[in-house]
């Protein structure tokens, strides 16, 4: 990180945290690249200090409504027609810490979301820009919610919120320049407003609370991770490019009893030669006999090579759109098709969900999965690590 971020953040951080402990808030944009250009915001428990430009307006009781909507560079605002007009910035403070409110978006086909936390509104580019203020631990929750469902078990819950939480920590300033710490889409990590009624999920954010995973060097890990790794984990290189000593491939018997263990897929043979042709083999080898095209994939391999010519399997899995690059390529005799045989679903790199849900049902607790899916890694609380490291 260079100097100009460093002392950016820093200022950032000090305005958003005062204290790095207890109550530690992120702001996250939402509806982010959406581009709404008016909404419904409705207070559903509790009351909101209603301000415009800094001045108070009014108090938004509970089951009440205010339409925003963009005019030029003004954010106008109509609340029972008594309190409409045109300001810079338009801001909801929860007033006793306890409110949830909802908005619902009037133009598009965008679904209404509800929010705990403050909210604020400012025109940008003939969109709204809308930045929640929300407790850490609450966003947590509700990522962990938005990233993995609800049919998992407390200790897999736990492992999630100590990666998502490493994600928020590390990635603070990508949205400095837009004025908030991350969006709320896959750019960054998905969150779909307040978690529902899960005690489970909310119970392991809190039991976390503050818990982060460090690399060798005292740095926040990428914590990657993806639906099934079909029995064996990536290095990161072979995905991204980018080598990163935590994410090493190590092979996982957890995974392969889940739902996600197996695909299948089957490709004309000729569609199969004109794909090969069109990324670079040449026609004698694209004409080969059928039996040639075979390659089985048993340990994760990078290239699919048939005679001397190769592909990355991570190619091929994006040109097709298929759930992962493990698969082997089959042909039966005197058969018209190619038959793709895969494993697992997702990129592989990181800690595999399938896997780690399985590990926790037989009773391994999130330390011990954080550990199995990433190497030479600490889990360790944020507070103890030096400031700012990235
Ligand atoms: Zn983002
Ligand atoms: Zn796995």
């Amino acid at each position: 990180m260079n100097r100009f971020l460093t002392s950016s953040l820093l200022v950032l951080t000090t305005a958003f945290f005062p204290s790095l402990t207890a109550g530690m808030e992120i702001h996250v944009g939402l509806y982010y690249q959406k581009s709404l250009s008016s909404i419904l915001f409705s207070a559903s428990e509790g009351c909101y200090l209603f301000y415009g430009d800094g001045q108070l307006l009014d108090t938004i009781q509970t089951h009440e409504s205010v339409y925003l909507s963009v005019v030029d560079d003004y954010v106008s605002v109509n609340h029972t027609g008594d309190q409409s007009g045109l300001y810079r910035q338009v801001y909801f403070g929860d007033m006793n810490d306890n409110g949830e409110f909802l908005l619902r978006p009037i133009d598009g086909n965008l679904e209404a979301r509800s929010y705990h936390g403050h909210i604020s509104f400012v025109a940008d580019l003939g969109g709204l820009k809308m930045i929640n203020r929300i407790e850490l631990e609450k966003y947590i929750a509700a990522v962990v919610e938005a990233e993995s469902g609800n049919q998992a078990t407390l200790e897999f819950y736990k492992a999630q919120a100590v990666i998502c939480r490493t994600y928020a920590l590390k990635h603070l300033s990508r949205h400095a320049s837009e004025g908030y710490h991350l969006c709320d889409d896959v750019h960054c990590q998905v969150y779909k407003g307040k978690l529902k009624d899960d005690p489970v999920i909310a119970e392991a954010a809190q039991a976390t609370r503050s818990l982060v995973i460090i690399d060798r060097d005292s740095v926040l890990i990428t914590g990657a991770f993806h639906a099934n790794c079909g029995g064996q984990t990536v290095n990161s290189e072979d995905v991204w490019l980018q080598a990163r000593p935590y994410l090493r491939s190590v092979t996982d018997p957890y995974c392969v009893v889940r739902n996600n263990r197996t695909w299948e897929r089957k490709i004309g043979l000729d569609e199969w030669r004109n794909y090969l042709i069109k990324t670079g083999f040449d026609s004698g080898t694209a004409v080969s006999p059928p039996s040639a095209f075979r390659f089985l994939q048993e340990a994760r391999t990078y290239l699919y090579t048939v005679r001397n010519h190769s592909i990355p399997f991570a190619r091929i899995r994006n040109d097709w759109g298929f759930r992962s690059a493990f698969f082997s390529v089959d042909h039966a005799p005197g058969g018209s098709e190619i038959i793709i045989r895969g494993k697992g679903y997702g990129h592989g790199v990181g800690m595999c969900q399938e896997g780690a849900m399985q590990m926790s049902e037989e009773g391994k607790l999130f330390g011990d999965i954080i550990i199995y899916y990433f190497t030479d890694v600490t889990v360790t609380e944020f507070e103890r690590l030096p400031p700012f490291r990235e």
